[in-house]
């Protein structure tokens, strides 16, 4: 009977509300990082997402719920690399003592104009870099929970080591001369620069607005003359556009391919890893002969 005591104990740590009120609060600028920080802190950590799924990061405006979820941190993990413009101003309204730690730390940046190109987890080796900067981050926040996160970390790498190889052999798939996209998204750099697809972005097409009869015609004009095999154009919603575009180049109109947010639980996307998969089916259905 002895040997039953510290499986009793541990039992009634689990399960009693005064464990769960000792789970370290951390606060998940975006969707994205609120998984990984999942991954990494289990049962341990209390994680809340600022801009959840479906949202935009670049643009949000903080609701004063927000301020509280930030006072009660004891960890804020951002991306950095000048994605949330719009924190600071909400840590300091906030008062919040919280140790901010960028998840990006420690990635060469790629330019994206003058700035820095904000979307590194596009690309899984700079996941990886992410993940190990939330391990240390929990470690450095709840000491006695190091050796845990330690070992979830890596097993959370692991399956990142495992998605890294899937993309490189979904894109090997792809002959070379056809790893190139037109895409109104801005955020495939990093995947572009890890794998080698070329995303090109349409010519003299606001991402903003619906492209114009006038704006399909260039498109038509630039997938003839670059020989484009496929366009993902998520902000054309007539559909009698996409139909011309494919009829007069032959070019196969992609899905949508998700960059900056997670889905909700019933969408294509509701995990980082299952984000990388789906867009990479998108690319290889799109590309793939
Ligand atoms: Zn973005």
């Amino acid at each position: 009977m002895r040997r039953l005591w510290p499986l009793c104990l541990a039992f009634v740590a689990a399960v009693s509300p005064a464990h769960a009120q000792q789970r370290l609060n951390v606060v998940a600028s975006f969707s994205i990082l609120g998984d990984f920080v999942r991954n990494v802190g289990g049962e341990r950590v209390s994680v809340t997402t600022l801009v959840g799924p479906d949202g935009d990061v670049h643009v949000y405006t903080p609701a004063p719920a927000d301020a509280k979820k930030i006072a009660d941190a004891r960890l804020v993990i951002i991306n950095g690399l000048g994605l949330e413009g719009w924190l600071p101003r909400l840590v300091q309204s906030a008062g919040s003592k919280a140790t901010i730690v960028a998840a990006s730390n420690g990635i060469a940046p790629l330019k994206a104009g003058s700035d820095a190109d904000p979307h590194a987890w596009q690309s899984v080796a700079n996941a990886k870099i992410y993940v190990a900067n939330i391990r240390d981050a929990l470690a450095a926040a709840d000491p006695a929970g190091a050796a845990i996160y330690r070992a979830d970390a890596e097993r959370y790498l692991l399956k990142l080591d495992a998605l890294d190889r899937e993309v490189r052999e979904a894109i090997a798939q792809i002959p070379p001369t056809h790893r190139k996209v037109i895409s109104t998204h801005d955020a495939f750099g990093y995947f572009a620069a890890a794998y080698g697809v070329d995303f090109i972005a349409p010519l003299g097409v606001s991402t903003e607005s619906e492209p114009s009869a006038r704006d399909i015609a260039g498109i038509i004009t630039q997938i003839r003359t670059a020989k484009i095999p496929a366009v993902f154009l998520e902000n054309i919603s007539d559909p009698r556009l996409i139909q011309r575009i494919a009829a007069e180049t032959g070019a196969k109109v992609g899905g949508t391919l998700y960059s900056d947010s997670l889905t909700g639980e019933k969408g294509d996307a509701p995990t980082y890893i299952d984000m990388v998969r789906h867009n990479i089916r998108a690319l290889t259905s799109a590309l793939a002969n």
